[in-house]
């Protein structure tokens, strides 16, 4: 079934203990597309980037069947630009620069053939513009399912309860779920924000796995322990695309579902961090996929 995206496509500077990477292709959009298109061929995505944007990356994309009709190109303009620097744990990291350029004014546009997407999948974005392509939809998806950050909690916490109110899925990290719901548990927070609108809760937790949040059921998955993570970032947008990837496939969005989807999400973002950036997801083979889930099974399997 078809999946529509929405995300940043951007240029990162990025700096590790292990090493630092300078204008190499990121944005949550592109890291997204890259996961989900190992899993369905029909998936559209929506997002703006400037002249300078590698256009090879949209050309890779479509080649494996991702329609980026939805992609504006400004000319004359430059594309998103972020900066970070991750600490000794790879768990953290500082934001040291956000350029917002072409997403300074960025209006979605959603193509009249992706209108009737059934899966939508919300990038990390300012909440008005998710909401924008919520509201471009001809009728209701079956899943819309959104990222968000502590940035936007802070900066526009009225817009983001408006967005977080319309959608079933909201994807967090552990601290992030803390901020919004003001609860240190996790297990209060999940209930917390559940009550402001999402039927399902995913919160991330880095190396140490996620939780899925579904009425009173709980399914916990841990990150595959890696002997080098080499560059956590895209990590979280790669585990979304996973995850929304595999419902997408499969067109089933019951709890037994969405846990395998947890388990597919994980295995992507367990390629992501191997490398700088894309690299590794460019890279990947759809058996080094299948084997992975493998070792996941073999993980948790007792
Ligand atoms: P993640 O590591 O999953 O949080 O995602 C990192 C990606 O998000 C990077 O490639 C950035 O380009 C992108 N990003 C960072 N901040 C923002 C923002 N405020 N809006 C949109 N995309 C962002």
């Amino acid at each position: 079934m078809s999946l529509l995206v929405v995300g940043s496509m951007a240029f990162d500077d990025i700096e590790t203990p292990f090493g630092k990477a300078t204008r190499v292709v990121g944005g949550a959009g592109t890291y997204i597309c890259y996961a989900a298109s190992f899993f369905t061929p029909n998936i559209g995505v929506v997002s703006v980037v400037g002249e300078d944007f590698d256009m090879g990356i949209i050309a890779d994309l479509n080649q494996r069947g991702v329609n980026t009709d939805g992609v504006q190109v400004k000319v004359g303009e430059k594309s998103f630009f972020w900066s970070g620097k991750y600490h000794l744990d790879m768990n953290t990291r500082d934001t040291l620069d956000t350029q917002l350029n072409v997403l300074a004014d960025f209006n979605p546009v959603v193509p009249p053939a992706m209108k009737d997407a059934q899966f939508v999948l919300l990038g990390n974005l300012t909440p008005t513009v998710q909401r924008q392509v919520i509201e471009q939809m001809n009728q209701r998806p079956r899943l819309i399912a959104m990222d968000t950050m502590n940035f936007w909690m802070t900066a526009m916490p009225d817009e983001l309860a408006k967005t977080i109110g319309m959608v079933d899925l909201l994807m967090v990290n552990d601290e992030e779920a803390r901020q919004l719901s003001g609860e240190y548990s996790l297990v209060r927070a999940a209930r917390k924000i559940r009550t402001m609108g999402p039927k399902y809760l995913v919160i991330k937790k880095g190396e140490h796995g996620a939780l899925l949040f579904h009425e009173d059921n709980v399914f916990f998955a841990p990150a595959l322990p890696l002997e080098e993570v080499f560059d956590p970032t895209g990590a979280g947008d790669t585990f979304a695309g996973g995850f929304m990837g595999y419902l997408a496939q499969h067109g089933d969005i019951s709890f037994e579902a969405m846990r395998k989807a947890v388990i597919h999400g994980s295995a992507m973002a367990s390629f992501c961090v191997e490398k700088f950036g894309i690299d590794r997801l460019e890279a990947l083979k759809q058996a080094e996929l299948t084997e992975r889930l493998a070792q996941f099974a073999a993980l948790v399997t007792y």
